[in-house]
């Protein structure tokens, strides 16, 4: 019989919460978290992403926003019951605002809300044209001169941008581009993509030759339309690109390919940018109301400067510029950088028979990616996953109610775990002297991604190699200088070579802003990704949400937006309604805009 007990508590807390809340009483309403309690909100108190962390934080949050959002209708969320396990409650809700219908996450213990999500599923009156409201397509009836779902495309495609202006322009269509676009176009917000590589697409295509995607296919589904069943566990880079082609096409998107934003600017008095784009050899200025930044978070090189690279007589490049190893079979190869790509590209020039040497200047975090999908990933996102009825939706929801402050907590048993599974894996390459780190907590990948997004390799094959000496190690060094045939380590070491890659990362995305608008602006937002966690390349104070992505920016109109596939799903959601409810004129006082502490 189905236990109903843990339904009774919610539902008890929720009407409590319901009640409070519309007497406004802010107080009784406090009274109903725990001391170490953490609300996070995805836009439907704070018009922000924000975590409210302890009772004052929440307290402060209601008195600023509870008068204007008026919730109401708490209640555990449809068709759903509640659970109880190891002395936690946890629930799916569902409520309402004034504006706006949500969806959230609870767990209680002792009986008060330790965790709260509240997110934002769509703007009451601007609904998606969903099932029963599905666009009809077909016009039955016969009628002089009407024109077809073609010919409907074409014109808006012929106007949008020159006749009529867009409410909100992306630059960057890359996945976080497309996914955000496809949003906007079931919200009706007039928006242009402008990608400067000619398709959709190509932003993976024209990666290294043998790279996959390195997170498995649960965690890459776009919105609306997931992968088919039968779809690789890890797709090759090429058929992610031609997904994001028909992706594109289907939803509609008014995607200008071969089109690079050269600079934009915004007027605070008409409160609109003037985006300078290049199509053709052709300039084209759009007007629109909403900018978004989707340029890609890995994605602006961080290219170092040593000293001899302009006499260098071989091949060097940035790794997001490396074309692919077959040219370089028989050469001498040294790839500076220990992360993902330096290991990939490695493993790339090893097999086409190029003699390769990585240099490790400092520790990186290893994990084979059989250990991370099992011990890390299966319960959300895998066949198990989604055979036990997991979905995609709710295991991202699940994902964001595990409030950042406490995540290292929640991660650090797993990686303990990876390491005594795997502990002879490591030590063979600490044998080979491969520096290993396992965070800075030991807390692992995922907090090394949201931290810094840096500093780590899924292993899908690499590690073998530098094992067993196939891809030569210098661990613990720097690069002094180059000559004309050589890299000169700082240790001395003399290392020839006819090609260097410097697989050395990629900046903050406020330098796309520095680059498209001005530095001002980029200064004024600042830093963009990290969660001020002061550990290494993440410096503090501590933010609780990652700087500057998906939310409102110091600079109005100006928006980040990427990520990896998972992200970029899950929080275009959340950016696509924030510019929906502006451009309908729905206030949205923002709560809690993040200051700006760092200026990269
Ligand atoms: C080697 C490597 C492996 C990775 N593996 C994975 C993985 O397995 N899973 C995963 O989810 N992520 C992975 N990532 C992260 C990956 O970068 C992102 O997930 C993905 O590319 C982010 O998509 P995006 O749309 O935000 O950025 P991007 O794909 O970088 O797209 C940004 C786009 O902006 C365009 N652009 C830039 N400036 C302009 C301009 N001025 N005008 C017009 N267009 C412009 C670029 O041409 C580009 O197409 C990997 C990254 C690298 C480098």
């Amino acid at each position: 019989m189905l236990d109903k007990a843990p339904n009774g508590k919610v539902s008890d807390l929720l009407n409590a919460l319901d009640k409070a809340l519309s007497a406004g009483e802010v107080e009784h309403a406090v009274d109903l978290f725990q001391t170490d309690c953490y609300w996070r909100d995805l836009v439907t108190f704070t018009w922000n992403i924000k975590t409210m962390e302890g009772k004052e934080q929440v307290r402060d949050m209601l008195k600023a926003r509870l008068a204007d959002t008026r919730p109401s209708n708490w209640k555990i969320a449809d068709s759903e019951d509640a659970s109880e396990a190891d002395g936690i409650t946890e629930s799916w809700i569902q409520f309402e605002t004034g504006v706006a219908r949500g969806f959230g996450h609870m767990r209680l213990k002792d009986g008060r809300i330790w965790t709260l999500l509240t997110t934002m599923s769509e703007l009451k009156g601007h609904e998606e044209p969903v099932g029963f409201d599905r666009p009809m397509g077909a016009k039955h009836g016969a009628e002089r001169n009407r024109t077809t779902w073609k010919e409907d495309r074409e014109a808006e495609a012929a106007e949008l941008g020159y006749s009529r202006q867009p409410y909100c322009v992306i630059v960057g269509g890359g996945q976080g581009g497309i996914a955000l676009g496809a949003r906007l176009r079931q919200l009706n917000v007039p928006t242009i993509i402008v990608e400067k590589n000619e398709k959709p697409g190509d932003s993976w295509r024209k990666r290294y030759k043998s790279l996959c995607l390195h997170d498995p296919v649960w965690y890459d589904h776009l919105p609306y339309l997931p992968f088919p069943r039968n779809w690789p566990v890890f797709s090759p880079k090429d058929k992610i690109g031609d997904w994001l082609e028909m992706y594109t096409r289907v939803m509609e998107l008014n995607y200008w390919g071969a089109t690079e934003c050269k600079k934009a600017s915004y007027d605070e008095k008409s409160r609109e940018w003037t985006v300078v784009v290049q199509c053709d050899g052709k300039e084209i200025v759009l007007k629109p109301k909403q900018l978004v930044l989707a340029t890609g978070m890995s994605a602006k090189p961080n290219t170092p400067k040593f000293e001899g690279m302009d006499i260098f007589k071989g091949d060097q490049h940035h790794s997001s510029q490396h074309p692919g190893s077959d040219k370089y079979k028989n050469s001498k190869a040294v790839v500076i950088g220990s992360n993902n790509s330096a290991h990939d590209i490695c493993a790339a020039l090893w097999e086409a028979g190029a003699d390769v040497t990585m240099v490790q200047r400092s520790t990186t975090h290893v994990v084979r990616s059989d250990s991370l999908m099992e011990l890390g990933l299966a319960a959300l996102y895998s066949e198990q996953a989604v055979q036990s009825g997991m979905t995609t939706a709710k295991a991202d929801l699940i994902f964001a109610s595990l409030p950042y402050k406490i995540l290292h907590e929640f991660q650090i048993p797993v990686y303990n775990a990876i390491r005594e599974r795997d502990a002879d894996y490591y030590k063979r390459l600490e044998k080979a002297g491969f520096l290993l780190d396992y965070g800075d907590d030991d807390s692992g990948l995922f907090m090394k991604y949201l931290r810094r997004g840096s500093g780590y390799y899924i292993d899908v094959g690499a590690s073998e190699l530098i094992a067993n000496g196939s891809i030569k190690l210098k661990s613990g060094v720097d690069v002094k200088k180059l000559t004309e045939r050589s890299v000169i380590l700082s240790d001395g070491t003399e290392l020839p070579a006819d090609l260097v890659v410097y697989a050395t990362g990629y900046g903050s995305m406020n330098g796309w802003a520095a680059d498209l608008i001005s530095k001002e602006v980029a200064d004024k937002v600042g830093k963009v990704w990290g969660l001020g966690s002061n550990t290494t390349k993440d410096p503090g104070p501590w933010e609780g949400e990652q700087r500057n992505m998906w939310k409102p920016t110091q600079q109005e109109g100006l928006w980040f937006h990427g990520g990896n596939l998972h992200q970029s799903r899950h929080y275009s959601q959340f950016l696509s309604l924030q510019l929906k409810a502006r451009m309908e004129g729905i206030p949205a006082p923002v709560y809690g805009l993040q200051k700006v502490h760092h200026l990269s």
